[in-house]
């Protein structure tokens, strides 16, 4: 009634401005080009868009917990935790508060998406997922009115697929649930909170669809307390970057569609990885599939997942040619690094190349024999040896130093300042704020020039046998672990 009245209303005006000589026709055209959107349906979208985006991803693929490689720990709890979902008529019985939010903490890429995504398989819950940003707008008042939509949704979808649960994932919650009154626009930012905070309050066991807000973020430090208090986010289940044992685990998921050669060692593989994470490691093995369709083989080889390694590791091998004195400086330096980190570390070097990749020229890449939590004195003292390595071999086969050792440096200082501080030095247990700068900096000096020593001594008497090496990374560009090892056993070194 209201529409017809307004759309006779501006005809009127129209006709009266036309009869008058003015000239109406742009107006026509562009109150014609409305009303098409508007009918359409293409007006309301936009304006609907202005306000509320959609924020809301739905799972495509089911991802159940056996595709998620290591995280026992994690995997463990979270069923643990779910099963308040599984059985609500026993925590109904028990009069327990339903638990309304799980929170996911560790570093990017280690499963914490999959686990959520597991999370509703196990419990056959419908999944809505979006990240913290995408609440955040400069209008005040939009995040809140998305946070609503979002909670209406995952009822209106679970209702639709006939199930009785939902579980929302917010990755990211950082960014919209950071401590109040710290962000410039606070309004905003307390808004979307306090939002999130009501809805999570609202949620109850009897309702047809019980809601669970699952949350990943690496920065648990930066949330608001009111988040983490009991009834909000009850659990918080730690996923850490995987051990060996995890990353032996997820390899063999990832590479379970590939074909394989029968020499490849996936423990030693797992074993190269240390610091990996599951994102990490599926890189690798899809890089190396990479390298196999480059090569023209027919399966994954070993050699396949060793530079796959390395290029998730540093980045694309670069075409940056060195100037023949240079690749030999390299090649020396490598060397250096590469005995003596097999000397003091047996078994540790998994490969040395002098081909660049990302900023190194060349590199040692080491695999501790076991992910190691704590370190000893000797530990650290022999992992001083291995940065100092490089360019003292530079100094005794080639005359003198470059600059090519400055990060190794950075690492030597930064390694015996930690032993400084740990009370591992000849000042004993110290506190870095009664610490003089001089006196800190006097004991680091000393804990490097100690192994300087030692790194000296065993280069002079070993120089013919880095000669040696030098040339075959010359030759060959790459060696293995394996052949490094077995020159140090032909030149009968040892620690
Ligand atoms: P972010 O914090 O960056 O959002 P995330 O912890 O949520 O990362 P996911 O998105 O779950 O990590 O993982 C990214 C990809 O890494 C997955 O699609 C999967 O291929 C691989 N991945 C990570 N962790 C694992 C794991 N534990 N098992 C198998 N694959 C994994």
């Amino acid at each position: 009634m209201l529409k017809s009245i307004g759309l006779g209303a501006l005809l009127a005006i129209l006709t009266f401005l036309w009869w008058n000589g003015i000239n109406v026709w742009p107006a026509v055209l562009i109150l014609g080009l409305v009303a098409v959107l508007y009918y359409s349906g293409a007006w309301q979208r936009m304006m609907q868009n202005r306000g509320a985006r959609q924020v809301v991803t739905k799972a495509s693929v089911p991802t159940t917990f056996d595709d998620i490689g290591g995280q026992t720990t994690a995997k463990s709890e979270l069923r643990e935790a779910l099963d308040f979902i599984r059985y609500p008529e026993r925590i109904a019985e028990l009069g327990i508060r339903p638990l309304k939010g799980i929170l996911l903490t560790g570093p990017p890429g280690t499963g914490k998406t999959m686990l959520a995504k597991a999370a509703a398989d196990f419990t056959d819950s419908a999944f809505l997922s979006a990240s913290g940003s995408e609440f955040v707008e400069m209008y005040a008042g939009v995040g809140a009115q998305r946070v609503r939509q979002l909670f209406t949704e995952a009822r209106q979808m679970a209702r639709r697929d006939n199930r009785t649960s939902a579980i929302i994932f917010i990755d990211e919650i950082e960014v919209m649930a950071g401590k109040r009154g710290q962000h410039q626009s606070h309004l905003e930012y307390d808004q979307t909170l306090n939002q999130l905070l009501v809805e999570m309050d609202g949620m109850s066991t009897y309702e047809d669809v019980r809601v669970l807000v699952m949350a990943a973020t690496n920065r648990s430090d930066l949330l608001d307390g009111a988040l983490m208090r009991p009834g909000r986010f009850d659990r918080s289940v730690g996923v850490d970057l995987p051990d060996r044992e995890g990353r032996l685990h997820i390899l063999k998921l990832h590479t379970r569609n590939k074909p394989m050669d029968p020499n490849v060692d996936l423990i030693r593989v797992a074993q190269d990885t240390f610091g990996f994470s599951g994102a990490h490691l599926e890189s690798v093995c899809n890089e190396a599939a990479i390298l196999a369709l480059r090569d023209g083989s027919k399966t994954l080889m070993a050699k396949h997942l060793m530079e796959a390694t390395d290029k998730v590791l540093l980045g694309e091998k670069l075409d940056r040619t060195l100037r023949e004195g240079e690749l030999n400086r390299v090649a020396v330096h490598e060397g250096g690094h590469a005995i003596v980190a097999e000397v003091v570390n047996p078994g540790s070097v998994s490969s040395v190349t002098i081909s660049p990749r990302g900023m190194a020229l060349g590199f040692v890449r080491q695999a501790p024999d076991d992910d190691r939590l704590l370190q000893t004195v000797s530990e650290l003292k022999a992992d001083i040896q291995v940065c100092l390595a490089g360019s003292t071999a530079e100094r005794f086969i080639l005359g003198e130093q470059s600059t090519g050792a400055s990060n190794d440096f950075e690492k030597a200082w930064d390694i015996a300042r930690r032993m400084v501080l740990s009370g591992l030095s000849s000042l004993g247990v110290v506190h870095e704020e009664g610490l003089s700068p001089d006196s800190l900096y006097r004991t680091i000096q000393d804990i490097i020039s100690e192994q300087q020593e030692q790194v000296d001594g065993f280069i002079s008497r070993h120089q013919s046998m880095l000669h040696h090496l030098a040339s075959l990374l010359l030759d060959s560009e790459t060696l293995s672990g394996e052949e490094v090892r077995n020159l140090l056993i032909e030149s009968q070194i040892t620690a």
